[in-house]
Parts: C-alpha cells; structure tokens; sequence
C-alpha cells in the first residue's frame, strides 16, 4: 500500500501558509486560510488537498502528500533517496540546519523522487518540498534530478517534476549554481531520446530553479496562483524604476502572456497529468 511506504517518511500534519511558501507544523483541529481569514476544518482541509473549500487558495501540501494524491495505489518505489547534502564549503551551522529539516519533514533533501504509476502510466516524479532549505537546489537535490532523468531515459519513461524553491541553496555557492547545467544536460539526453518531460511549477518557483529546468518542459504547468519568476519583484522594481502589475509573476500572469501551457487547479493534477501521460504513452 501507498500508504504504508510513506508511513516512515511521512509526518501526517497540517500546515498554515507563510509568503514565502514555507509552511509552519501545526496539528490544531482548526486551520485559518491565509487568504479569505475563513476557519477551517485542518482534516476537512487535507482531504481537499489543502485547497480552501471557501475561496479555492492553494495552501503548501508536503512533497509526500503530493506523491501519495497523486500516484496510483500499488508499487511506488522511491528513487536515491540516500543522497543527501554535504557541506562542501565548511558553510557555519550548515550540517545543523539540514538535520533540523530532515527532523522537520521527514525528508532526506528537498526533493522526494519516486517511479510509479499516474493513471495507470508509468512515469518517473520528483516533487521539491519547500519547507526543507526553502527547497533551494544545492548538490543533493541536482544529483537526484541529473540521475532521475538518467532513470527515466534508460527505461524509456517520461519525467514531471513538481517545482518548488526558492533558488540555488547559498550554503553550497557555485556547486549549487553548476546543478542548473548539470540538470539542464540530462534532460537534454532525455529530451534526444524522445523522451516526454512535464514542469510543474507550484508556489514559489524562484532563482536559479526558475532558470533552468522548470522552464524547459516539453509542457510547462503551474499550479493556482504559485509565485514564478527569477528575481524579487522589489530588486526588479529598483532596477527598471517601474511599478509592476499586481499579478506580476503570478501563474496566471505568466499564462496570459505565453509562458505557461494551462494553471491548474490541485484537485485536478492526477487527471490532467494522466491524460496528458496516454496521450504520449502511443497506446
Ligand atoms: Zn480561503
């Protein structure tokens, strides 16, 4: 059962919404949408996926609870999911912080890669968690993508990889930066081999991830109302002495104006994926 192979990984808790996508443990009975203030029921809540019955804002889900809505029951096996991050750079306090994510969500890094079923197709998902290191990409989560797309072209299956981060991770400096290319060829391997690759970006999709793979996807999606662009809006502001649209860098800006393929709801990622998947399987 699916659910029992998360039952190690997986820490069953609700959680309150922050700006920056990062997300809080709380186990209280009740939960406050962030965005129309309505109370909510948190088991009510989880069962939507973290989607507000009221006014349809996206909450952070955890990369496990992803996963688990999102694979068919039945064989899921997880993928490398022993690489986890060095401190290359002697970085102070780097290696206490990482163990205090890998405490606070049952995670290894911040990405949870695993090869299973969507509807009966077979495909390869990684899914970024935001609340580990703010999902930033350092060597871990790099290698685990490189190797994922080397996974998927050696077996011949198509890749989504749910974005989350908020850029390259600062404690590993240019290391982190080099996962951006490292990544960028395997998915060219995997592209060459025909390979199909879906980017699904969800809140926030920021730096150096932005910059690299998840805008490259054969089809580019984004979740309800996720965060994507490369710098702050305020460093962009200051530069171009301009003011920004109030939608700016929103999903549904980046939609309007050619970027993305579709903005969809969470609720309905299982059938749109698996749809999108038998188009492609040739069946
Ligand atoms: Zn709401």
């Amino acid at each position: 059962m699916l659910k029992d192979l998360f039952s190690k990984l997986n820490k069953k808790v609700n959680e309150t919404d922050r700006n920056d996508g990062t997300f809080e443990k709380n186990e209280s009975i009740m939960t406050k949408c962030p965005s129309c203030k309505k109370i909510l029921y948190s088991k009510d809540l989880y069962k939507r996926l973290n989607v507000c019955a009221n006014c349809s804002h996206h909450l952070p889900i955890s990369a496990q609870d992803r996963l688990e809505a999102l694979m068919d029951e039945g064989e899921v096996d997880l993928l490398f999911q022993d690489i986890t991050s060095a401190n290359p750079l002697n970085f102070p306090n780097y290696e206490a912080k990482i163990s205090k994510d890998k405490e606070k969500t049952g995670l290894n890094e911040a990405v949870l890669c695993a090869d299973g079923n969507i509807e009966g197709e077979r495909a390869v998902v990684a899914v970024m968690d935001a609340r580990f290191r703010m999902g930033s990409m350092g060597s871990a989560v790099g290698e685990i993508l490189a190797r994922a797309f080397g996974y998927a072209t050696e077996h011949g299956l198509p890749v989504i990889i749910f974005t989350a981060s908020g850029g390259a991770r600062m404690q590993e400096g240019i290391i982190s930066l080099m996962q951006m290319a490292k990544v960028s060829v395997a998915i060219e391997r995997h592209n060459n081999a025909g390979l199909l690759y879906i980017s699904y970006m969800t809140n926030p999709t920021t730096g150096g991830v932005s910059a690299s793979f998840a805008s490259v996807g054969d089809i580019n999606l984004a979740e309800k109302g996720a965060l994507i662009g490369f710098a702050g809006r305020r460093v962009i502001q200051e530069t171009i002495k301009e003011k920004l649209p109030d939608d700016f860098q929103t999903a549904e800006f980046l939609l309007k104006h050619g970027q993305l393929d579709e903005v969809l709801d969470r609720r309905d990622m299982k059938d749109y994926l698996g749809r999108i998947l038998k188009l492609h399987s040739g069946v």
